[in-house]
Order: C-alpha cells, then structure tokens, then sequence
C-alpha cells in the first residue's frame, strides 16, 4: 500500500480491539497472565503497549522499515540509539545540528567514553572513518542552516568502513525524504515535530530495517525504560494520520514564503534546499521529494533587525519547537541552539543575524502580511 494508506491504516486492527476504529489508549502498566507459566501477548506496558505497537508498526511501514520503536521524547530516541556504543567508541557527527544532540554528545555521552568527532560530511572522504569509528550521524537538512548531506553516499562509506549510519529525519519525515532507502541503517525522529505535527506531545522514534539492529533497539528501550506512554503514543497516530496532507501545505507555504522573503531589502539571504540559489539544491531534487515547512533566512540588519521583527510579528509565535499546524519564528543562536559554545555558534555559521521560522498550513497571505508588517518595523 501506499503512504497515505499506510498512514492511516498500517498497525490498526480494529477487530483485535472490540471493533474500535480509532486505536484505543490502553492505559495499563501491567496484563493479566493467562495461568502460570501462560502470558498473553502483552505483559507488562514498559516492554510492549497495544497502542504504542500500533504507533510502532505504523512508523516503521513510513519509513520503509521492519521495525519501528516509540520514545518518551526525541531525546530519548537518540540517547537508546546512542547506548548501542562502548566507551572507546566514536561516532562521526556532522558539524552542524541539533543543539541537543550536540549537548547529548558533549556533556554526557563523552564523559562516559563514546566520543563525537565533528566533520563536514559534504566534503569527507575514507580517511575520516579510522578504525574506532562505529557509527556516522547525520542529520540532512541540518538545522538551523538547511546543509544537506549526501545520505546514499555517506552510508555506503560508513559500510565500506565497517561502520553504521544513522540519520535524523525530523525534518523532512519519511513523506518527503525515506533514508532507509537510500542505505541508512536507523532513522531517529524526534516525533514531537512534524509526525505528531500538533505541539501537544514531547516523543521520539527509531526505525530499522535489519533484525540484528531491531533486536539491539528493542532490548535497549525496554532495559532503558525510555518508551513513550500510551496517551502520547494516541495522540502521535492521530497525528500521523494526517501527516501527507500537512507536510504538501507545510511545503507549499514555506516555498512561497522563502521566494517572497529572497526579494526583500531587508533580507540577506534565504537558506531553503528548494530555491535554485542553494548550493545543494541538484541534491536536494535527488534525494527530498520536498522542502518541509522549516528553513531559515538572514536580516541585513544583524541581530537588532532580528529582535525588532521577533518583536512585531503578530500570527507567527515566538517560540521553539517546530513541525505544528501553526507558523513558528525564533533566533537560534538566543534560543533553540543557545546551549552551544560561541565558537561552535560561530565555526558553525549561527550568526545573531539568523532567523529560524518553521511555516505553519494557516493562509499563506496572512503568513505574508504578518512578516511583511514585521519586517516594516525594522
Ligand atoms: C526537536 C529535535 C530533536 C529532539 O527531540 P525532542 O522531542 O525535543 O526530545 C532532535 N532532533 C531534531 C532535528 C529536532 O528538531
């Protein structure tokens, strides 16, 4: 079936629940046995959940893999991926991404011995991947400045190495942008983005496709405790169900929005992988099959221009977080990325300048007169 289908229908059985449509929230930590020594199919909510097995299943059909896991939050996806590795371990991490992923690497996982070794993954080669080298992350487009890697190229480099790739998909989903396909060996979400795509959960996801790495996972987030509960995991299918429709009007308007702000006087540049002016965009044609609603965009006018527009805008909300129905606006270096270290800000390119705005479905003409009006009063 196809993606729309499978997102709606993938995982749900509704005979298998007193002929419920909608999956209900079982909300139970523990399963009666059928006699000792006679389990059911479910024991005990922290090692399997019906409903969380249907956001599970339904995951792991979108991204094209076997099997599918749900976290308490993005976070807890990657910190459980991330506990596959031993001290001694390092894990190539492209240099720009997440700031929390770049606090998990730095301040807690290095301490205890499975070091990040940052490089640009648009331009490595062999040697990068010596021998202690397990793992390569990627993260395409990377946020907040829409770098792309080069996902088929990366992961067959990491296995000629002996080493696995993993990817943080949160920014495409698998509507726009399936890794797994491309040779990726475990996709992360954080599914609080634009999977849930209503800014009413915290929750994360893994998906693989080889059995060896689903046994590693699955041991992991039950030994870890870091599943997600059955009320988010509802709220997370829910949201799923209409994900191919929000992402086409997330992309639509966002496109829109980064050809109108490109012709503006008071915009220095406009980092979206959909306009012909970004450097990756024959890549972004090859390997997205769209843009996403979120990118970013630089103010002449530095970081005062940036607070007079955040100060102005009236339908966009200043805030973190992105991938919801409604448009979203915010400076990453005072906020989303404010736990980095200046010179990484600035070895990375997250100038006081940047502005980070993640395009909600609302109508594209109001969206406009909003940051139209903003960036008069600059
Ligand atoms: C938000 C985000 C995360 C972390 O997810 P949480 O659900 O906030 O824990 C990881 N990666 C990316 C790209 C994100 O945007």
């Amino acid at each position: 079936m196809k993606f729309r289908t499978l997102a709606i229908h993938s995982g749900n059985h509704p005979l298998e629940h007193q002929g419920a449509v909608m999956t209900p929230i079982y909300q139970t930590s523990t399963f009666a046995f059928r006699g000792v020594n006679r389990p059911g199919p479910f024991e005990y909510s922290r090692s399997a959940n019906p409903t969380r097995q249907v956001l599970e299943t339904c995951l792991a059909s979108l991204e094209g893999g076997t099997a599918g896991f749900a976290f308490a939050t993005g976070m807890a996806a990657e910190t459980t991926v991330l506990m596959m590795f031993e001290a001694g371990d390092t894990v190539l991490v492209h240099n720009d991404l997440y700031g929390g992923t770049h606090r998990l690497f730095e301040r807690v996982l290095r301490g205890k011995g499975i070091t990040a070794r940052y490089v640009d993954l648009r331009a490595a080669g062999d040697a990068a991947f010596t021998p202690d080298v397990k793992a390569v992350w990627i993260e395409s487009p990377t946020n907040p400045l829409m770098n792309l890697v080069d996902l088929e190229a990366v992961a067959a480099m990491a296995h000629r190495h002996g080493a696995i790739a993993i990817c943080d998909n949160t920014f495409l989903t698998p509507y726009f942008q399936r890794p797994l396909d491309l040779g990726v060996d475990v996709v992360v979400h954080s599914t609080t983005k634009y999977i849930n795509g209503h800014s009413d959960v915290v929750g994360g996801a893994v998906v693989v496709k080889n059995p060896a790495l689903a046994e590693k996972i699955g041991f992991l987030q039950n030994a870890m405790g870091t599943c997600a509960g059955p009320q988010d995991c509802f709220l997370v299918l829910r949201g799923i169900k209409t994900l191919a429709v929000r992402m086409e009007e997330h992309n639509r308007n966002a496109l829109e929005i980064a050809r109108w702000l490109s012709g503006h006087p008071q915009v220095a540049a406009v980092l979206h992988p959909g306009l012909e002016t970004h450097p990756q965009h024959a890549l972004a044609r090859k390997q997205m099959r769209g843009y996403g609603g979120t990118f970013s965009f630089r103010l002449t006018g530095g970081q005062d221009a940036v607070f007079r527009m955040l100060d102005n805008v009236r339908l966009f909300t200043v805030a973190e977080s992105l991938g919801g129905v409604e448009s979203l606006i915010e400076h990453p270096v005072t906020m989303t990325h404010a736990s980095l270290p200046a010179e990484v800000l600035e070895r990375m390119g997250i100038t006081p300048d940047l502005i980070r705005i993640s395009v909600g479905i609302e109508d594209l003409e109001d969206l406009l007169a909003d940051l139209d009006a903003a960036l008069a009063m600059v």
